[in-house]
Parts: structure tokens; sequence; C-alpha cells
């Protein structure tokens, strides 16, 4: 007798083969049979019409929070990942040394990550020091399988307190932190993760403190990651954002090769008007690849997606003559944007600047979010441009309008660049390129400006049944076979006897993403942007259904997924 059987579904199974009708049959959180199943199961889903796919991995998130309050992990479930992986960047809620660090991994994780402190206070219970203590509390309690790489700013805190910030680690800090890390990593952690990069700064302002990490530090750690099974490695410096130089390509590299394991960094870009960019940001992966290491550029499939408003701090405050207008109290700010000479003046300035800002500039290509006022109600989901066509008024002026009248609350999403037919050619080669790998979302990060949790169901709507740029096998194989063999998960990223369990069943007709909105659900009371999938009808994770119907169904079937023991040792 099974646990569970599927029934007519078109599999496609994760290794990139052609999509096939079959059913497959669980036992105990694994595939038992596949192709044409005739035992009998205490369950059974008829999946006529839907497509099967294994579980999707994402590679990228910062979930260390969120975990906590929504084992779930909205709206990723919702869209289909069945596993994450999280502490990345150098970010994660473990090791604490004490309850001061606590409190400054709280207000640094507000900064680097934007997560409202209330959430973060209210909704995670501090409960551990170590970080098998953190592993442990949440076994038994997720319903996505989930790993954490080890942080190396809570590592660095940990043993060095309030020096870790403005100070080069000692010898004996230093070894300090390698045997915390290799404790980290015996209790299950899945790697180990640092920040360079110029944009992580601390509650108070401060650089964070992995980037007071000298190279002998970075590597110390790298060595200590090595001496343990199946565990890897992640690293964001300022070229990750802007351009890789040489001293940032040869930590990467010398990082990979100490360790003997591979290294992701993200997230890479991918545009026509400026190629040579990628070209250049992948040479890291070529480069290290002739050193004897592996160096891999995550890249999301889908664009775009940061909120902006004029009630917070955004890129439109780098517009020439804005900054200072923005920076205003509200009430003076309405003022001004209500004030046809200021309208008129900050105007002009926007529309002179060239470059990257002046996509900026494109008023009518903005489209409108959440609103507000009365008189904006139903503008949601509609372009600047087309709203001031039907009201006869300027784009500019429009905008203004709208946002005026929601005391500048209103969300505003710019339309992509990039969303060219070339640019799109050349992302396709990247999502192939074995120098890079699908994934960067942030998910659980960002909270009030994005939500990349939502890229599996988008990038296959847009990129696979709209676009038609790969097939259904292929996409699916990006998302699922090809991280989980990245990270040596084992059993999982294939639909195939013996694997886990973990399965997405959708209409392929109607799967995809809906629009981002705002929505109030986080401990404390803050708001968070989110995305509902459609199209997903099953989520399954270890043979238990977390979706049914489209809908979450409570259980709790995730892992905690521990280095050596659920994964394997993969080499550069
Ligand atoms: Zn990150």
């Amino acid at each position: 007798m099974l646990d569970l059987k599927i029934d007519n579904g078109l599999i496609v199974d994760g290794s990139g083969t052609e999509p096939r009708l079959g059913s497959i049959g669980v036992l105990n959180g694994r595939i038992v049979a596949l192709g044409r199943v005739s035992v009998e199961a205490r369950g059974r889903i008829d999946a006529s019409g839907l497509m099967v796919t294994p579980g999707f991995i994402d590679p990228h998130t910062h979930y260390d929070a969120q975990i906590w309050w929504d084992p779930a992990l909205t709206p990723s479930s919702l869209h289909g990942v069945t596993t994450v992986i999280a502490g990345n960047c150098g970010f994660t809620l473990a090791p604490v040394g004490s309850e001061r660090d606590a409190e400054y991994l709280r207000h640094m994780m507000v900064k680097v990550e934007g997560m409202p402190l209330s959430a973060l206070e209210q909704g995670v219970p501090w409960s551990w020091r170590s970080f098998g203590e953190y592993l442990d509390q949440l076994q038994g309690k997720v319903a996505l399988n989930i790993g954490f790489l080890v942080g190396h700013c809570a590592l660095r805190r940990a043993v060095m307190g309030e020096r870790a910030v403005g100070y080069a680690a000692r010898a004996e800090e230093i070894r300090a932190m390698a045997g915390l890390l290799r404790e980290a990593l015996r209790a299950g952690g899945l790697g180990f993760s640092s920040s360079q990069a110029f944009t992580h700064a601390d509650g108070s302002g401060a650089p964070v403190p992995s980037r007071f990490a000298g190279p002998e530090e970075i590597l110390a750690l790298s060595r200590a990651t090595g001496m343990h099974p199946g565990t890897t490695l992640e690293l964001i410096v300022d070229g990750c954002l802007t351009r890789l130089n040489d001293t940032e390509v040869n930590l990467m590299i010398a990082m990979s090769r100490t360790a003997q394991r591979p290294l992701n960094w993200n997230v890479l870009g991918v545009s026509a008007a400026n190629r040579d960019r990628h070209e250049h940001q992948l040479e890291a992966g070529t480069r290290a690849q002739k050193q004897g290491a592996r160096v891999v550029a995550l890249t999301m499939p889908i664009l775009g997606g940061l909120k902006m408003s004029f009630l917070d701090h955004c890129a439109l405050n780098s517009l020439p003559g804005w900054g200072a207008v923005l920076a205003s109290p509200v009430p003076e700010r309405l003022q001004a944007l209500r004030d046809p000479e200021m309208r008129r003046k900050l105007r002009a300035s926007a529309e002179s600047v060239t470059g990257a800002l002046a996509s900026l500039v494109r008023w009518g290509a903005y489209e409108i979010g959440d609103t507000f006022a009365p008189e904006n109600a139903g503008l949601t989901g509609r372009s600047v441009g087309e709203i001031a066509a039907q009201r006869g008024r300027d784009p500019f002026d429009t905008l203004l309008d709208i946002v005026v009248a929601d005391e500048l609350r209103t969300g505003l999403w710019p339309q992509p660049a990039d969303d060219d037919d070339e640019s799109w050619r050349l992302r396709v080669q990247v999502w192939r390129d074995p120098r890079a790998m699908i994934g960067g979302s942030d998910a659980g990060a960002h909270l009030d400006r994005m939500c990349g949790a939502r890229y599996p169901t988008a990038f296959l709507a847009q990129s696979v049944r709209e676009r038609g740029l790969l097939s259904w096998q292929e996409a699916i194989r990006l998302m699922t076979d090809v991280p989980a063999r990245y990270f040596g998960l084992k059993r999982r990223g294939r639909i195939d006897r013996g694997y886990s369990a973990d399965f997405v069943l959708f209409d392929p007709a109607r799967i995809g993403s809906a629009p981002i909105r705002s929505r109030n659900d986080l401990p404390g009371g803050a708001d968070r942007l989110y995305a509902e999938a459609t199209g997903v009808e099953y989520v399954l994770v270890n043979g238990v259904a977390v979706v049914s119907q489209g809908r979450l169904t409570g259980a709790l079937p995730g892992v905690v997924l521990r280095s050596g023991q659920d994964t394997v040792t993969v080499k550069p």
C-alpha cells in the first residue's frame, strides 16, 4: 500500500528530457514507483491536465527570520518552491554570544535586509545561542526544506563582541571564529557566507562586521568550511553590483580553492545595452575554472520589481534637484509637489539626465501599485501613460496628482528597462551557462521594496509560455536539478525512484504570478510586499501537500537540511 499516488500528470522530471504522461507512487516521503503505477494508495491526486515537476529550489533567500512566524515561507511555497537556502550574505541569527549580540543582529538585519524591527522582535523567539540550537529548534516546525549557511557577521560578533566592528581580528580570534564555524557546520550548517559589500551597514550605519575581515580571516573560515562534507560558500563584494575587480575575483577564487567548494555570488544582470558587463562578470567563472576553483553567478530570470514611492527613500532621490525636495517633511513635500512652478523645475532637471537614471524619467511607464485615496480607486495595475491619455492630461502631472492625492503613499513600479528581444536572447545564453545559475530572489528580505519570491512562476509564464525562449523541460531543469546538483542536495531536484517526493503540480496554461501588492501580516503590524501565484494547484514536500488546490494546508513536512546528512560534497 502506497501513501500517495499522483495519476495522469504530464511529468517533467527535472533532467531536461521530454515531458511524458504517467503516474507517481509515493511511500514514506520518497518516490517508489513511476510510469504505470498499479499498487493501491491511501491518497490519490488526479493530475489530469497538470504538469508535475520537482519542487523548485531557491538558492538565495533570507528566510532566517520569517521561518519562525511563517513556516510555509509565503509566498515562495505558493509559487512552487519546496527547498530554500537561507543564511546568505553573511547574515544569520545564530550563533549568538550574548543578549547584546542578539540586539545587534536584529538592528543589523533591519538595515541590511529591510526587515521591520517589530517583526524581528515579536516574530522570532531568540531562544538559542549556538547555531545547532537554532537548527534544532526549527526541526519539525517547517513546511519547506530549508538549509542555512553560517553567517560571517554573527560569527565575528559572537567571538569579538564590540570589536567586531572597526577592528582586524587577532590570530586567536580567527582561530576562535574557525572553531565556532566548525561547530556550526558539524551541527548541520550548509556552509559559510560573507559580505564585503559597501552597501551593507549595521544598525548604527557602520560597515557590518564581516567587512573588517582581512583575506587571512576569510581564508581561514573557508578552510574550516572545506573540512566538513556537503558544504558550500557564498560571498558578496562591491563588484557584484558594479563591476568585479581583480582583487575581488582573486578572493572568490582563493576561497573556493582553499575550501575545495563552489562559491556563488549575486546578482548578475544581463542587458543588450551593456553586454560587455555581464561577459566581464562571468569571466570570474572562467578564471576560477582555470585555477581549480568554481565561481558561479546567480541571475534572476525575471526583470526588476523594485517598488518606489515619494514617501520613502528610493532611486528618485538621485535625480538632480529632487533629493532636497524628497527629504523635506511630508507636509512641505506635498506642498512642493502641488506647486506648478516646482513641478516645472523638478521635471526639467529630471529630464536633463542621461545614463542609468534616465529610465526613471519615463513618467508614463510607471505602473500604479497600491493606492489609498478614494479618487485613486481602480488605478492599481494601470500605467500612468494610460491614465494620462484617458484624462487628457500630461503624464508627469498625472503621476504627481495621483501621488499627492495618496499623500505620497502610492506604490509605483517603474516599467523595467532592457525588456528588448536581444536582452532576452542574451539572458537565455546566461541561464544555460555553467558559470551562472538561476537565483537571487532575496526572498524574505527587503520586504518593503520587492517580492523576488515570485520568480519561478513568473519565469515560466513569461519565458516559456509567452516568449517561447526555452522549453518547459529546460526551464524546469534550471530551477530543480541544476541547483540540487550545485548544492549536492541528496535525492532532491528530480522525479525518479528513490528521490524525495517534492513536487509542484500546475496548469501550464495558467501558471504565473499575480502582481505585487502590499499586505499587512507581519508580526508587529508592518506591511510587506507579496504576490499570489496563479495555476499552481499542489505543492508537495516529502510526499505531503503544503499547498492543495492553490491554498496552504498548514502541514509541516519540511526538513531542516544538514550538511553531510542531506548533502554530498561538491568539489569545484
Ligand atoms: Zn542576499
